[in-house]
C-alpha cells in the first residue's frame, strides 16, 4: 500500500469497521466493575420481598381512632419474623427495616410517641402506608433491572447483589501489548547516550491503555531491524487482543513497520491529514487490530485518544465510544495549519456562563509538556487566517477540570 492520506472521520470510520466486541465471558460480581452487561438482568421476585418499616417506631393500623395504645408484649427487628397481630387499639415496636406484622399498615415514629405505662400515645396523627415500603416498591418480579449493554458501576453492581446475581455475563477487558521500536529509544532506568533517549511513549501508552479500560501488557524496545520486530509483533499477537507501537512509521530507511503489518495483514490507512499524528499506520492482523502509532510523544498520545481509546472501548462492549464535546471560545488568538486539522492540546475553564479554552503553550509534538494538565484537544479546521480571541472552536474534552 503506498501513503494515502485520510480525513480525521474517514480514519475513525475505518478504525470502528475493523473492531467488534470481544466475545462475552461470565464474570463474578467482584470482577463486574467498570464492565459492560451482555445480557439483560431480571429481579426474580419482587423487592423488597416484603413490607418493612421504613424507621424506628410502633406498628399500628392507621384508621385507629383509639386515644391511646396497649403496648403488644413483642418487638419486630430487622431479620425476624413478628411474632404478634396488631388490631385496633394496640401498637407492637418495630425496627427500621422490620417486617410489617400483620394487620398493621403504618408506623409512628418512636419521636412522634410518648409511653404511658403500658399505653402509647400519639402526638400526631398517622396516615395508612406512613413509614411503610411495600413489598414490591423497589422491583417487580421478571422487571428487566439491568440491560444488556449496561455499564456496571457501583449501583449496578448493588442491584445485580439484590437480585442475586454473582456471576454475570459481560465484555472482557483488551489485553494490549504495547512496544517501542527505534534503535535510539533505552529504558528509563538508563542511562541515554549521546544520540538516545529515554522510552516515554511505552509507559504514557500502558498509562493511557488501563485509563481505556484495557490491560496493558509491556513487550519492550525493538530495534528498527526488520526480523526483531516480525518476531516482537508475532509475539504480541500470540497473547493480545490488540498490539500497539510507536515509533518507524514516518519515511525513513528504518521505518519497517508499515511494510511488516501489510505482509501480515490488511493495512487501513497509513496518513491521516490531522496535526500532530499524520504518520499513523492501522492494520489488522488475523482480526486484530494493529495500532503503529507515530514515535513523537504527544503524536502517539492524541493519536491514541482520538483512535485507540474508542477502539478499545467498543471491544470491551461500550457503545459510547467519543467523549462529550462543547463548544468553547478561544482566550487567545490560535493560527490554524493551512491543509491539516490540528488538534490543539488546551485547558478549558467555565467563566460565568461560558466556557474558554486557553493553550498549553507551545505545540511541538515532542514536546510532551504540551499534553501535561490539558483537558481538551481543540479541534481546529485548517485554514489560512489566524482565529482571533474569542473565536468558537470544538472542545473534545479529555478530561474533567478536578482531574488536572
Ligand atoms: P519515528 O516515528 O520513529 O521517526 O520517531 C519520531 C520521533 O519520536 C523521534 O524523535 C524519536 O526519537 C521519538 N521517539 C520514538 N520513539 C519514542 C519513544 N518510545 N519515546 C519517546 N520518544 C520516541
Ligand atoms: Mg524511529
Amino acid at each position: 500500500m503506498g501513503k494515502v492520506m485520510i480525513e480525521p472521520e474517514e480514519a475513525w470510520a475505518r478504525v470502528m469497521a475493523a473492531v467488534s466486541p470481544l466475545p462475552p465471558r461470565r464474570f463474578s460480581l467482584d470482577e463486574a466493575a467498570g464492565r459492560v452487561l451482555a445480557e439483560d438482568v431480571r429481579a426474580e421476585t419482587d423487592y423488597p420481598p416484603f413490607a418493612a418499616s421504613t424507621v424506628d417506631g410502633w406498628a399500628v393500623v392507621a384508621e385507629d381512632d383509639s386515644p391511646r395504645r396497649r403496648i403488644l408484649d413483642a418487638e419486630g427487628r430487622a431479620g425476624e419474623m413478628p411474632s404478634v397481630a396488631v388490631i385496633p387499639g394496640t401498637a407492637a415496636r418495630v425496627m427500621t427495616g422490620a417486617p410489617l406484622p400483620p394487620g398493621a399498615d403504618a408506623v409512628v415514629m418512636v419521636e412522634d410517641s410518648a409511653v404511658e405505662g403500658e399505653f402509647v400515645r400519639f402526638t400526631r396523627p398517622v396516615r395508612p402506608g406512613e413509614n411503610v415500603r411495600p413489598a414490591g416498591s423497589d422491583l417487580a418480579a421478571g422487571q428487566v433491572v439491568l440491560a444488556e449493554g449496561t455499564m456496571l458501576g457501583p449501583a449496578e453492581v448493588g442491584l445485580l447483589a439484590t437480585v442475586g446475581r454473582f456471576e454475570v455475563w459481560a465484555y472482557p477487558s483488551p489485553r494490549v501489548a504495547v512496544l517501542s521500536t527505534g534503535d535510539e529509544v533505552v529504558e528509563p532506568w538508563e542511562s541515554p547516550g549521546p544520540a538516545q533517549i529515554r522510552d516515554s511513549n511505552r509507559y504514557a501508552l500502558m498509562a493511557a491503555v488501563r485509563e481505556a479500560g484495557g490491560i496493558p501488557m509491556s513487550l519492550g524496545i525493538v530495534p528498527d531491524r526488520p526480523e526483531v520486530l516480525r518476531e516482537k509483533v508475532e509475539a504480541a499477537l500470540a497473547q493480545a487482543d490488540v498490539l500497539i507501537t510507536s515509533g518507524g512509521v514516518s519515511e525513513g530507511d528504518r521505518d519497517h513497520i508499515g511494510p511488516l503489518l501489510a505482509e501480515r495483514g490488511t493495512v487501513h490507512f497509513n496518513r491521516v491529514r490531522q496535526k500532530p499524528g499524520k504518520p499513523f499506520t492501522f492494520a489488522t492482523v488475523r482480526g486484530k487490530p494493529c495500532f503503529a502509532l507515530p514515535g513523537n510523544p504527544v503524536s502517539a498520545l492524541v493519536s491514541f485518544e482520538l483512535y485507540v481509546r474508542p477502539a478499545l472501548r467498543r471491544m470491551a462492549g461500550h457503545t459510547r465510544l467519543r467523549r462529550p464535546e462543547a463548544t468553547v471560545r478561544l482566550r487567545h488568538p490560535v493560527r490554524p495549519d493551512p491543509v491539516r486539522t490540528e488538534f490543539v492540546r488546551a485547558v478549558v475553564e467555565r467563566e460565568g456562563d461560558e466556557w474558554w479554552a486557553r493553550t498549553t503553550g507551545a505545540q511541538a509534538s515532542s514536546r510532551l509538556l504540551s499534553m501535561r494538565g490539558a483537558n481538551a484537544l481543540l479541534r481546529v479546521p485548517p485554514g489560512p487566517d489566524a482565529l482571533p480571541e474569542g473565536t468558537a472552536v470544538t472542545a473534545i474534552l479529555i478530561a474533567w477540570p478536578e482531574d488536572r
